[in-house]
């Protein structure tokens, strides 16, 4: 079975790809990333062809998709901050991207296609737990980006019978995020700060909550999915309902670190949403042996794979 993965050589992409070469029913993973802000070395020494280009791109898709079973369209320029700095690239990468491929999928007649959306479509809505039909209410023109994009895919599945499982993502962490760009999140953010003795800078009085989602509970979810051949009529929060503050996540970092960390407040963003917490029993009816690693576990895997870079002079 032949798998392409958009935004393969990303943070979430590359963890993927790993996971379904696991698999032994999976014989081929072939990647499509333009590397805006994915790296190269996240495919170092895998099997898998890098398809370099933007999925803008008809052709280089069409290159990818010939022939494969599934497609999980992870490709995206990410960030909150990014979109609201700059919208028209977020939009053309997010929602105009995510049309292209579904557009591909359909010329290919691909077996299923999976695509990554953002917990930030809820937005200004106050209720929680987030629940899947709560009416979204982005704040952000990356918002608006993924709203479009799930859209379009359960746009796709009701005219042309296509399988298709859009999930909305919360914050998701561990190995591989990078923390070295102006958008980078939150926890490679403060996980390299405190590596490097800096204080941890925090946008607003750090009380705003996230549904933190290691990076492993994603893809085994992703990986699942493709092999049980997934397909739903509607989007799936991809989040196990949790609901942790800045604060809290901090106070978690302390005691991995086995010391006090500094911290400063800085004023808090546009575009921000205060709370975040999935309702996950979508989720658990469709994956219910998908088992989520618990936070202090996987920040301890992102603690000792971050600092294994540092060691490494990375
Ligand atoms: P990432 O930035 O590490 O990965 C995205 C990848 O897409 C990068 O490798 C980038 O180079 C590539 N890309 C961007 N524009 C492209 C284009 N036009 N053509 C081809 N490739 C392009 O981010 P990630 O955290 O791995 O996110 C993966 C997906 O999950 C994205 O769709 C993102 O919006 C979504 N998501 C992530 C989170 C999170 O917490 N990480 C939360 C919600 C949604």
């Amino acid at each position: 079975m032949k798998v392409v993965v958009t935004g393969g050589a990303g943070f979430i992409g590359a963890n993927l790809v790993r996971a379904l070469l696991a698999e032994p029913g999976i014989t081929s993973v072939v990647a499509v990333d333009d590397l805006s802000t994915g790296l190269l070395e996240n495919l170092d020494g895998l099997p898998v062809p890098l398809l370099r280009g933007t999925i803008l791109d008809p052709d280089l898709l069409d290159e990818a998709v010939a022939g494969a079973a599934s497609v999980v369209h992870l490709g995206a320029l990410g960030s909150v901050p990014r979109s609201v700095d700059r919208p028209l690239p977020s939009h053309h990468a997010n929602a105009t991207g995510t049309l292209s491929v579904l557009e591909a999928a359909r010329r290919h007649d691909v077996g299923q296609v999976i695509v990554a959306s953002s917990s930030s479509v809820y937005g200004a809505n106050p209720v929680l737990p987030r629940q899947e039909g709560l009416r979204p209410v982005p704040v952000s023109p990356y918002a608006v980006s993924k709203l479009a994009a799930e859209a379009y895919t359960i746009a796709y599945a009701a005219c042309y019978g296509m399988q298709v499982l859009p999930f909305r993502f919360f914050n998701v962490f561990g190995p591989r995020q990078a923390a070295h760009h102006a958008y980078a999140a939150v926890v490679p953010r403060f996980v390299s700060a405190a590596l490097a003795g800096q204080p941890l800078q925090v946008h607003g009085d750090g009380r705003q909550t996230r549904d933190f989602t290691y990076v492993g509970s994603v893809t085994d979810t992703l990986v699942d999915a493709v092999l049980r051949r997934v397909g739903v009529t509607d989007v799936v929060n991809l989040a196990f309902g949790a609901r942790v503050s800045l604060l809290e996540l901090i106070a978690e970092l302390e005691e991995i670190m086995g010391r006090r960390l500094d911290v400063v407040h800085a004023p808090a963003r546009p575009g921000d949403v205060r709370d975040s917490q999935a309702n996950s029993d979508r989720l658990r009816e469709l994956f219910p042996t998908v088992r989520p690693t618990p936070l202090r576990a996987g920040l301890e895997q992102t603690v000792a794979w971050m600092s294994g870079r540092v060691l490494a002079g990375q």
